[in-house]
C-alpha cells in the first residue's frame, strides 16, 4: 500500500490537516452517522477531495452505529439493527495505536476508506476500531454504538477518538499541521498534544481548530472528575483537564475553546449565540455548506453539466443559472418530483399527485425541530387546501432514547389519519442520505420550523436550493443569511432582532406559517407560475452558489488551516 503520509498533495510541505468527527456520513452503506453533524463531515471530506486538500479524517467505526427505522401503522418506531461488514468496503490497516483507559491498555486499529474525487484528489478516512482479539471483551465494544450507552461509555469513546486518533495518525506516519475538532467530542486530542508540548497551551493552540455546533448550554458534553480520573491515566493529566476544561466538571467544549487558536460557529447567528454563551473567546463564523454534486439530483446535474460545465468543482458558476431556459428547469424539477411521488405512493400506499403543491419536511425527529407545528390547527390547513391542493411528505428517525421524538412521529401519524381524504400526508421510513436526496429534490417547498436559537445552521434547506426547491423556514441558523423574502424563499415568524416571549414567538410562527401558505405560497404555485420559476432560479443563483461546502472549505483553508 502507498504510504499515507507521503501522498502527492503536499501543498502544505507534506503536512496534512487532521479532521476529527464523532460521525461522518460518507455513503448510506457506511451507517456511522446520525444526522446533520455527520452529513456535514461527509460533505467536508468530499469537498476536500475535490479541491485536492491534504486532509485526513478520523472517526469511529461504530459497527452498530445506526438502526433501520420501521414505523407501524400508528407511527410507532421499531428499530432494527443494521448489520454491515466494514471489510467489504474498507481496508484494515496493519498499524496499531494504544490508549490506556482505567487499568488497561487498549489496542486500536483503523479501517481506511478513501474518498476519490474525479479531480484526482483523495482523502483517507480512518475509522478507529477497538474490536480486536487482544482487547478485553468490554473494551472491544467501545467503538460499537454511536451516541449509545452511558456517560462512562461516551467518555471511553472520546478517549479513543481524541487520544487514540492522534496516536493512530502518528503510527501511520502523518505529519499534522492542524487538528480540526468538528464539535467537542474529540477535544481530548488537545490533552494528548498538551502532554507532548510540555503542558504549554500556546503551542497546542497553534495546532488546533475548533468548530462548535451546539447553541444550547445543555448540549455540551460534561463529565464528572470522579469518572474522568477513573478512566484517564493519572499523572498531571487531571490537573491539565481541570485547568483548561473547568474545575467542577470536565466541559469538552470549554477544553477545546481554551486550546484552539481558531474557533468558529457554523452560521453568523450561531457565532453570536456562542459568543454570548462563552464570553471572552473570539469566535468566528464559517457558515456551513453542502457538497453540490452529491445533493443535486440527476436531472439538475444534466442541466448544469450542459449549461454550466465545471459547476461541480466550481459551484460559483451557478451564479449564471439564468442561462438555463425556464421550461427545461421546470421539466428537470418535474422529473425529480415524479420520482419522489412514485416512491411515496409505492412505499406508503398514499395517493399523491404530481401536479399538487408538495411540502417536504425531514430531519431528526426531536422536539426542537417542531415537526408537528404545521399541524397546530387542522381546520386552518383544510382551509388552505380549499384554495389549492397541498400534500405533505415527511421523514425522520428519532434517537432510540428520545421518547418525546418518537411520540412526535406518532402524533403526525394521527394527524395524517385525521386529514385522510382531504390532505395527503405521508411519513417515510428510515430517513438516510439517499432518501434525503430524493426528498430535497422532489418536493416543491422545503419547510423548516425549528425552535430558535436551536438550529445552529441546518443544511437540508441548502440541499433543496441546489434542486430549485424553495425554502420556507423559521429565521434561524443559515436561513438568516440565505433568506430574501419573496426572492429566495419565505420566512416564518419573527425577524432576528425581535424580542418576543416564547409564547408570542410561537404564535407568530404559526400565524405566519398558515397565512403565507394561504395567501402567498399556494396562489403563487397555482396562479403565478412565472414567479415560482423565478424563485427556483433565485434559490440556485443565490443560495446554492454560496451555501456549498467548496466555499466552506476554502474559508477553512484561508482562515484556519494556513
Ligand atoms: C442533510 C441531512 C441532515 C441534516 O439536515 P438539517 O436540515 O440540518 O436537519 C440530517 N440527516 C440526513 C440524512 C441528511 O441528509
Amino acid at each position: 500500500m502507498e504510504k499515507l503520509g507521503e501522498n502527492s498533495q503536499g501543498a502544505l510541505r507534506g503536512e496534512t490537516i487532521a479532521y476529527f468527527s464523532m460521525e461522518i456520513g460518507l455513503v448510506e452503506e457506511i451507517p456511522t452517522y446520525a444526522g446533520g453533524l455527520g452529513t456535514l463531515a461527509g460533505d467536508t471530506v468530499r469537498s476536500s477531495a475535490d479541491l485536492g486538500l491534504p486532509l485526513v479524517a478520523v472517526t469511529l467505526i461504530c459497527k452498530g452505529g445506526s438502526f433501520r427505522q420501521e414505523l407501524d401503522s400508528w407511527g410507532k418506531q421499531i428499530e432494527h439493527p443494521v448489520v454491515w461488514d466494514p471489510s467489504e468496503m474498507m481496508e484494515r490497516l496493519p498499524e496499531r495505536a494504544k490508549v490506556r483507559i482505567g487499568k488497561r491498555d487498549i489496542n486500536i486499529a483503523a479501517w481506511q476508506y478513501v474518498i476519490e474525487s474525479p479531480t484526482g484528489g483523495t482523502v483517507p478516512v480512518l475509522f478507529l476500531d477497538t474490536d480486536l482479539d487482544e482487547n478485553a471483551p468490554v473494551d472491544r465494544k467501545i467503538t460499537d454504538v454511536l451516541y449509545g450507552g452511558d456517560e462512562r461509555y461516551r467518555l471511553k469513546q472520546e478517549i479513543v477518538l481524541g487520544i487514540g486518533g492522534v496516536r493512530m495518525l502518528d503510527a501511520l506516519g502523518f505529519r499534522i499541521r492542524k487538528y480540526h475538532m468538528n464539535e467537542g467530542h474529540s477535544s481530548l486530542l488537545a490533552l494528548e498534544l498538551l502532554e507532548r508540548c510540555g503542558g504549554d497551551p500556546k503551542r497546542v493552540q497553534k495546532r488546533c481548530v475548533f468548530t462548535t455546533h451546539t447553541p444550547v448550554e445543555a448540549g455540551h458534553d460534561r463529565f464528572s472528575y470522579d469518572l474522568v480520573s477513573e478512566l484517564i491515566e493519572e499523572g498531571d493529566r487531571i490537573e491539565m483537564l481541570k485547568r483548561f476544561g473547568g474545575s467542577q466538571r470536565l466541559n469538552m467544549t470549554l477544553f477545546a475553546l481554551n486550546l484552539s487558536n481558531y474557533i468558529n460557529g457554523v452560521a453568523k447567528k450561531h457565532r453570536d449565540v456562542s459568543s454570548a454563551m462563552f464570553p471572552g473567546y473570539v469566535i468566528h463564523s464559517v457558515t456551513n455548506g453542502v457538497h453540490s454534486y452529491t445533493w443535486t439530483c440527476p436531472s439538475f446535474r444534466e442541466l448544469y453539466d450542459r449549461y454550466l460545465p465545471g459547476w461541480a468543482n466550481e459551484p460559483e458558476l451557478l451564479v449564471r443559472v439564468d442561462i438555463i431556459p425556464d421550461e427545461l428547469m421546470v421539466e428537470a424539477h418535474a422529473r425529480a418530483k415524479r420520482k419522489l411521488i412514485e416512491y411515496v405512493n409505492q412505499s406508503t400506499g398514499a395517493e399523491m399527485k404530481t401536479e399538487v403543491l408538495t411540502i417536504g419536511f425531514a430531519r431528526r425527529a426531536t422536539e426542537y425541530k417542531r415537526p408537528t407545528l404545521l399541524f397546530s390547527d387542522l381546520n386552518r390547513l383544510r382551509r388552505i387546501n380549499s384554495r389549492g391542493d397541498i400534500q405533505i411528505i415527511m421523514a425522520g428517525k428519532a434517537h432510540p432514547k428520545d421518547l418525546q421524538g418518537k411520540r412526535l412521529i406518532e402524533e403526525i401519524f394521527g394527524h395524517a389519519k385525521a386529514l385522510k381524504g382531504e390532505i395527503e400526508v405521508a411519513y417515510l421510513e428510515n430517513y438516510e442520505m439517499d432518501l434525503a436526496a430524493k426528498m430535497v429534490s422532489g418536493v416543491d417547498v422545503w419547510l423548516n420550523t425549528p425552535l430558535r436559537p436551536r438550529e445552529a445552521s441546518g443544511t437540508s434547506g441548502m440541499k433543496a436550493a441546489h434542486n430549485g426547491v424553495i425554502n420556507f423556514s423559521v429565521l434561524d441558523g443559515w436561513w438568516i443569511e440565505g433568506w430574501i423574502e419573496g426572492v429566495t424563499g419565505w420566512s416564518i415568524g419573527p425577524e432576528p432582532g425581535e424580542d418576543l416571549t416564547p409564547e408570542e414567538a410561537r404564535r407568530r410562527d404559526i400565524d405566519d406559517l398558515y397565512s403565507k401558505l394561504e395567501y402567498i405560497i399556494v396562489p403563487t404555485f397555482y396562479h403565478r407560475k412565472d414567479e415560482w420559476v423565478r424563485m427556483m432560479n433565485n434559490s440556485i443563483r443565490t443560495i446554492a452558489y454560496y451555501f456549498n461546502s467548496h466555499r466552506m472549505m476554502r474559508r477553512y483553508v484561508t482562515e484556519a488551516y494556513l
